[in-house]
């Protein structure tokens, strides 16, 4: 589906990240992984090279324009082209009511999880027009459709991710660019399991009709599909994957 692309996976070290870059390099994807986090990046990166794949690291901040650019700049020298794009990359942050939610949290979380999002495509989007090809996909969540208290930048932020999606497909999609968004529920990774006690993950677990939580093997493969020539007509989507979580 996506053998000889080339993927730019921001967040790629942990996660639904990683398994997204696991899954590329074993369909044949040149991959990049984008992420603050050099030592788990470099976990993925070994494993990838020994199963034969083709994979680099650039260490980035996606809360940093300036790193974005040099993601992508990267990208082009280690292999001309960037035909796909994930801008995944995202953290949980702070819980708390808005009257008390820190405005450096804030700022933290609406930095990287969505104006991550924004300068990731703000330097994406000229290369793939150029080449007049391309296919990204932005990780929002359920939380891009509803609502969690004491989430509100994380909220906030993957509610604006649905929308910049939307916006840059209508800007992009007659470029042969295709953007989407993808809504995972509560998936199995350190961003869940290593900040919330097991009591909270049982009680999440019963908000999916499915009976359990998700895993980020089962987001790669959307996202893969997304990226792939078989989503043709496909753009400007919000797709959810969250075992039910948003049908109640
Ligand atoms: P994770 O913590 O396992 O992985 C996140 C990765 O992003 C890590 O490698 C981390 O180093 C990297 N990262 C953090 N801040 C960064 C920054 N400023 N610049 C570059 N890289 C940075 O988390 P995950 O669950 O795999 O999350 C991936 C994405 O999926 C996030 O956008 C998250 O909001 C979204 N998501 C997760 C869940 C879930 O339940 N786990 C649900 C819905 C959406």
């Amino acid at each position: 589906m996506v053998q000889d692309k080339t993927a730019l996976i921001t967040g790629g070290g942990s996660g639904i990240g990683a398994a997204t870059a696991h899954l590329f390099a074993a369909n044949g994807a040149k991959v990049i992984i984008a992420d603050v986090d050099e030592k788990g990046s470099e976990k993925v990166i070994k494993k990838i090279k020994k199963n034969k794949g083709t994979a680099y690291f650039i260490k980035t901040d996606t809360s940093k324009a300036k790193d974005c650019e040099k993601a992508v700049k990267f990208t082009l020298k280690k292999f001309d082209r960037l035909d796909i794009a994930v801008n995944n990359a995202g953290i949980g942050g702070a819980q708390n009511t808005i009257g008390d939610y820190g405005v450096e949290d804030w700022q933290k979380v609406i930095g990287i999880n969505l104006s991550g999002v924004f300068y990731g495509m703000h330097y994406q989007l000229p290369v793939m027009k150029k080449q007049k090809s391309g296919a990204i996909v932005n990780m929002a969540s359920i939380l891009g459709q509803v609502g969690s208290a004491e989430s509100s930048a994380y909220v906030a932020a993957k509610h604006g991710v649905v929308g910049l999606t939307k916006n840059a497909a209508l800007e992009y999609s007659k470029n042969g660019i295709r953007i989407n968004a993808v809504g995972p529920g509560y998936i199995k990774t350190p961003l869940l399991t290593d900040n919330l006690p097991k009591e909270q993950l049982k009680q999440l677990v019963k908000l999916h009709p499915i009976g359990r939580l998700g895993e980020p093997e089962e987001i790669a493969e959307l996202v893969m599909w997304l990226c792939s020539d078989r989503a043709s007509f496909v753009t400007g989507a919000y797709y959810n994957a969250d075992g039910g979580y948003l049908a109640r």
